[in-house]
């Protein structure tokens, strides 16, 4: 991938990138759209399922029970996809995984490679330490082609390219493809693309794709697509590298009968995906001769020790809460900083920087909980945000650090006067006296304060405080006690 890569170590925090994204108009408005036209599609075909609570629930027991015997089932795959022919290699974070997938590819005899859409290699920056070995990725999914012939980077976890209209695809066609004469009808932009791509698949010999799920019970892996540029990267390759994260995993076959009926409805609004690949080990005169898997763990494995955390390895990556979240649908997914936005990438970009970086993502959210209501395996975002905004908060204050922590102090001081009656009214009277000077009245001497200093600005930025009372509901009940009322 080319232009600044998304990277939640080096990323501003959101609110800063957010109030830089706010003002781009024409981005919110793509943004809009195009979540609008998914969410419409995806409202009439889940609502023609009477059972599709009971979907969810089932595809929620899938994916947890998954978690609770991950172990298992990721040896139980291994010995599978072993027996049928593949190779599978162990990555315990981002820099193994690109060293395995980069001496493979040396390893095939190519300086070339042709790519599915997959998120985790866009986790782990793959294309540029390929690019770096001397090694050309070709994304072929349309969104990614675009994404990476405009030297962008990615805004949706299942629309990369969400962001973009079709003038502006237009344009980077127009431009890096050579077309000075290129319409901008869906048909024409897919046609370009097509062009492209076709003498790329011909000629590359070495294909790398992610996974949508691995089957423990067979050793295969399931790919589901909509243009069919998967199933041309999956069997025309001499050699094909599939990476993907040790979650993917699902017991048996059987269970894509849930999986399968819940992600294309949840993510692009179809009863089922154009293309669903499923392919199993080598097989002689048929698809790829090698087949390695690269399972990579990049901190999962902490976020599964964390009973609270745990459920956001269940996400079977629709999207479905990215469109219906309220803030994703104002910033776009950039302002995330990471290549998974919104309340997805709000819960998991923290967890899998083991809380070092992306601090602010938890916070970018108004917990409304619409994300949890489209949740096709019903993780409970909103619970996992409140958890990962207390880790911020006990990280932030714990030790010497948080004894300069003025937030943290000024907690502990609230918590000290509201403890104690007698603390507790001395503190309001002090109010009074300190709120004079900065109280405004209007015309019925109703009075407000517009205007804090120091960290307290925060507050009065975006609202107006009220004058404390003159007297309290104390104060008046003993009054009226003391007048024999
Ligand atoms: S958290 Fe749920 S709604 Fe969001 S991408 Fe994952 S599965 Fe889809």
């Amino acid at each position: 991938m080319s232009g600044v890569a998304l990277d939640p170590k080096t990323s501003p925090v959101f609110p800063m990138a957010a109030k830089a994204a706010l003002g781009d108009t024409q981005m919110r408005k793509n943004v809009r759209h195009a979540t609008n036209v998914i969410q419409t599609k995806r409202g009439r075909v889940v609502g023609e399922m009477p059972d599709w609570q009971q979907l969810r629930e089932a595809g929620k027991q899938i994916r947890q029970h998954t978690m609770e015997h991950l172990d298992f089932y990721l040896e139980q795959f291994e010995e599978n996809c072993t027996r049928v022919g593949g190779v599978v290699h162990w990555a315990r974070d981002a820099e193994e995984a690109k060293r395995i997938v980069t001496g493979l590819v040396k390893a095939s005899g190519s300086d070339e490679v042709i790519k599915i859409k997959s998120m985790t290699t866009e986790e782990i920056h793959l294309n540029d330490a390929l690019e770096a070995a001397g090694i050309h990725a070709y994304e072929t999914d349309l969104a990614e082609l675009i994404i990476q012939l405009g030297q962008d980077q990615p805004s949706h976890i299942v629309v990369p390219a969400l962001h973009k209209n079709r003038q502006q695809i237009r344009e980077i066609f127009q431009r890096k493809m050579n077309l000075p004469e290129l319409g901008e009808s869906p048909q024409d932009l897919a046609d370009a693309a097509r062009m492209f791509l076709r003498e790329k698949f011909l000629r590359v010999k070495t294909g790398v794709s992610g996974a949508n799920f691995l089957i423990a019970e067979t050793g295969g892996v399931c790919i589901v697509e909509s243009e069919g540029n998967g199933r041309m990267c999956l069997t025309l390759p001499e050699t094909l590298i599939t990476i993907a994260g040790i979650d993917k995993v699902l017991p048996r076959f059987q269970d894509l009968e849930v999986v399968l009926q819940l992600l294309p409805r949840s993510a692009t609004g179809e009863r089922m995906n154009p293309y669903n690949s499923i392919w199993t080990g080598v097989k002689e005169g048929d698809g790829p001769r090698a087949f390695h898997v690269v399972l990579m763990d990049n901190a999962r494995t902490e976020i599964l020790a964390d009973k609270e955390g745990r459920q956001t390895l269940n996400c079977i990556r629709c999207g479905a809460c990215q469109n219906v979240c309220p803030v994703y649908r104002q910033t776009g997914g950039q302002a995330y900083g990471s290549v998974y936005a919104g309340p997805i990438g709000a819960i998991l970009t923290p967890q899998l920087q083991e809380m070092h970086h992306a601090q602010s993502l938890p916070y970018a959210s108004s917990l409304c909980g619409a994300c949890y209501e489209v949740c096709p395996v019903k993780i409970n975002i909103p619970e996992v945000l409140i958890h990962l905004r207390n880790k911020v908060v006990k990280q932030n204050t714990a030790g010497i650090v948080g004894l300069f922590d003025v937030e943290a102090g000024a907690m502990k001081a609230m918590a000290m006067i509201f403890k104690s009656e007698r603390r507790f009214r001395a503190a309001q009277r002090l109010g009074r006296m300190a709120e004079t000077p900065l109280v405004r009245k209007d015309g019925r001497g109703v009075g407000w304060i517009g205007w804090l200093p120091g960290m307290l600005g925060g507050w009065t930025q975006v609202r107006d405080l009220q004058e404390m009372p003159k007297e309290t509901f104390r104060d008046w009940w003993e009054k009226r006690r003391t007048n024999g009322n």
